[in-house]
């Protein structure tokens, strides 16, 4: 299975040109290893960062949810203080007893017991005593705002040790958080009435003050229940809803019984267009219902990863036209060699063998390139010696040739041409003959008695005759236009060009002249020596005979002569050539 895709993958890059392959390769290992480092370390940083602030910010809303308990005890400390002082027992004691004036007298000091207590202080902006029924003492408090307290009063649930505390809408659509503590007698310990305080929210957001969290991160005060805002910071667009998803986690977090805890969420987004993630730390303000709550946008959470992501892409984007440049480069450093080897491979196959690869470097390439400089050199010696190989031996062949058809037309014995060349030779001269209206001349030539010369002498005696015979012929043969040639066994023929009868008869017997003169032995021949009968014929410009019967010609010339003696010259038509 590796193999097979092996194969399939050496398939697929051979399909493409080695320059390709080269700067995928490149782009592949510069970019792959960033890219996964690049996303692995973004991973990374912004878990990294989601679990720092998770821990920063839920010991933040801790730490802000103790500091407002603190604020709440300290408010809750000085009214204890108050409600156990003699003057309130008094004065609620008084109030107690059925007298109308009594009452009314009860009612003014407290009043100026409150005012005493907390008219310098511009964190306590309301404070009332309300009497057991939760009647509000103070006569100048009337209409909605003694209705608020009242009814405010009647639903906080029976508290016998600590106060109550919630968040009241006492006017102008702000809301307080307020304080309501009931007052016992020390002498009975039975219910006397009220205390009622309202505490600016900016008691509490002076805390959130100091709380640095981030970018568009906010912090408030929650009421867990109907998800009101207690207090929020002063920045805040008062009374902007809190999300959904934040109460809904709030609300689980509380079934929990979990104090606090880190929550993601979904909300407007900040600029009001779509919607954007959140993080939020919480901590629930003990005794009450009331979250503490840090909330900081994913986006400016993951600012600094983002930050990092986007370096990363950038320096990728930079490697990558970097890689991209650098792989063109080297892939072009290796494949343009290539194709130049290649074109000139081609060139040198079509038999340019002088091209040379012109390349300096000290790597494969430079190898590749000498040793293909080194093999087109060779080739073309190879081929020059081939060349010159093959012109010698056309010369050879040519040279043999011609001796095959010298050979071919020469007679082995004696030297002189055979009865092919002279067949040739006729057939032409009697061609030319015709055409230029020139006489031509024929001379049969035939031994005498040889027969008996061979018998007498033998046969090696009898070739030496011939080849004597046949050389005195040959140095008959003077002009340009004759031949002496070996018509057969002991009978030879000359051919004459441009020669008249009286010519050719006066060359007849010269040669039979010769040879006798010669006096070549011929011990069983009458006249004792070696002599020849010749008949002569001559085709005259106006005559026309084929080759054949000028022959016939020359030979009944020639057997005449035999017949009427021998050694001597007969001519066609009957003449004989008396000896001189
Ligand atoms: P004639 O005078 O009538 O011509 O008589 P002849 O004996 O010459 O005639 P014939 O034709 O009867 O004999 C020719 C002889 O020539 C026969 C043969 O042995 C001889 N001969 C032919 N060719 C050669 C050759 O190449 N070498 C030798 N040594 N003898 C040859
Ligand atoms: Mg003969
Ligand atoms: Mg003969």
């Amino acid at each position: 299975m590796p193999l097979l895709l092996e194969h399939r993958l050496t398939a697929l890059l051979r399909a493409l040109s080695i320059r390709h392959r080269l700067i995928a390769s490149f782009v592949l290992l510069s970019l792959l290893p960033l890219l996964v480092s690049g996303y692995i370390s973004y991973a990374e940083s912004s878990g990294e960062i989601e679990r720092r602030t998770r821990l920063f910010a839920t010991e933040v809303v801790k730490q802000v949810a103790k500091n407002v308990q603190l604020q709440m005890l300290e408010v809750e400390t000085a009214s204890e203080a108050l409600v156990l002082s003699d003057g309130v027992q008094a004065a609620l004691a008084r109030y107690a007893v059925d007298d109308a004036a009594e009452k009314g007298r009860a009612r003014a000091e407290l009043t100026k017991i409150l005012l005493d207590s907390y008219g310098s202080f511009e964190d306590v902006s309301q404070k009332y005593f309300l009497d057991k029924d939760n009647r509000v003492l103070d006569p100048q408090v009337l209409g909605q705002l003694g209705g608020a307290l009242e009814q405010f009063a009647a639903a906080a649930p029976p508290r016998r040790g600590r106060p109550h505390w919630g968040a009241l809408e006492l006017w102008g659509g702000q809301k307080s958080i307020v304080m309501l503590r009931q007052v016992y007698f020390k002498s009975n310990n039975r219910l006397a009435g009220s205390l009622f305080l309202g505490v600016r929210p900016l008691r509490f957001a002076g805390i959130f003050d100091n709380v640095q969290l981030g970018e568009g991160s906010d912090i408030f005060i929650l009421d867990g229940r109907d998800g009101s805002a207690v207090v929020q910071a002063r920045e805040r667009p008062a009374g902007a809803p809190p999300a959904a998803g934040l109460l809904a986690e709030l609300g689980a977090s509380q079934r929990r019984g979990q104090a606090s805890g880190f929550a993601a969420y979904e909300d407007l987004a900040a600029d009001g267009r779509g919607r954007a993630s959140y993080r939020a730390a919480y901590a629930q303000i003990p005794r009450t219902s009331w979250y503490v709550v840090s909330t900081l946008p994913n986006d400016s959470l993951l600012a600094q990863a983002q930050s990092v992501r986007d370096k990363i892409l950038l320096i990728g984007l930079v490697c990558f036209v970097g890689a991209l440049a650098l792989a063109y480069l080297i892939a072009r450093s290796i494949s343009a060699p290539l194709e130049k080897l290649a074109a000139l491979m081609r060139a040198t196959e079509g038999g340019n063998y002088g091209l040379r690869m012109d390349y300096t470097g000290r790597d494969e390439l430079a190898q590749l390139a000498r040793k293909f400089n080194e093999m087109a050199g060779n080739i073309g010696q190879a081929h020059e010696q081939l060349e010159s190989r093959v012109a010698a031996r056309t010369r050879e062949l040519e040279l043999a040739n011609e001796k095959l058809a010298t050979l071919s037309m020469t007679d082995a014995l004696t030297g002189i041409a055979n009865r092919r060349r002279f067949d040739a030779v006729l057939e032409a001269e009697l061609h030319r003959a015709g055409r230029c209206g020139q006489p031509l001349a024929l001379l049969m030539i035939d031994v005498d008695h040889f027969k008996s010369y061979n018998d007498f002498y033998g046969h090696q005696d009898g070739d030496a005759c011939l080849l004597r015979v046949a050389r005195l012929l040959h140095g008959h043969a003077r002009r340009a236009g004759d031949l002496a040639a070996r018509y057969g066994g002991e009978e030879f023929v000359m051919l004459a060009a441009d020669t008249d009868l009286e010519t050719a008869a006066a060359l007849a017997e010269g040669i039979r002249l010769a040879l006798e003169q010669a006096g070549l032995p011929h011990a069983e021949s009458p006249i004792g020596r070696v002599s020849v009968s010749i008949g002569v014929a001559v085709l005259l410009p106006d005559e026309r005979q084929s080759g054949e019967m000028f022959i016939r010609m020359a030979d009944k010339a020639m057997y005449r002569a035999k017949q009427q003696g021998r050694n001597q010259v007969q001519l066609a038509g009957g003449r004989r050539i008396a000896a001189a």
